[in-house]
């Protein structure tokens, strides 16, 4: 099994080629620390994903010295929901592991919005 540093780039990681420009994605935001775009298969008439451009594998990967990034990222998120015109609500979601169905390990977070979400989720 190979050994990845959990904060290291991988030209293996689908979303830091994202991030690198190599695969295309419409970045509906960006700023120093984080870009957003749509998900390739939305849940919801809108549907986001915000991710920081330093490789984290999950938020399960996160450390203390991950704060101030964790914190952009929730905030970016939220800035983008009322770009968005979410003014009924939304959710934000954080997929981890894999009983969390995390399937890109990538830290991202889901915005999903644009009709009611279900409680509990499947
Ligand atoms: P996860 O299942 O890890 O929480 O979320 C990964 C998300 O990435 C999925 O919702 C999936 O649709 C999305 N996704 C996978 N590949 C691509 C891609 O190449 N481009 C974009 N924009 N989204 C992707
Ligand atoms: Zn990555």
């Amino acid at each position: 099994m190979k050994i990845t540093p959990s904060n290291v780039a991988s030209s293996d990681c689908l979303f830091c080629r994202i991030v690198a420009g190599d695969i295309s994605a419409n970045r509906v935001y960006e700023d120093e620390f984080c870009i957003g775009f749509p998900d390739i298969n939305p849940q919801a008439p809108t549907h986001l994903l915000i991710i920081p451009k330093q490789h984290i594998s999950s938020i399960a990967k996160a450390e203390a010295e991950h704060a101030a990034l964790l914190g952009s990222l929730m905030s970016a998120t939220t800035k983008i929901a009322r770009d968005e015109n979410l003014s009924k609500g939304y959710r934000i979601v954080v997929n981890t592991g894999d009983d969390g169905g995390q399937t890109v390990n990538h830290l991202h977070l889901h915005l999903l919005g644009g009709r009611h979400m279900n409680w509990p989720p499947g």
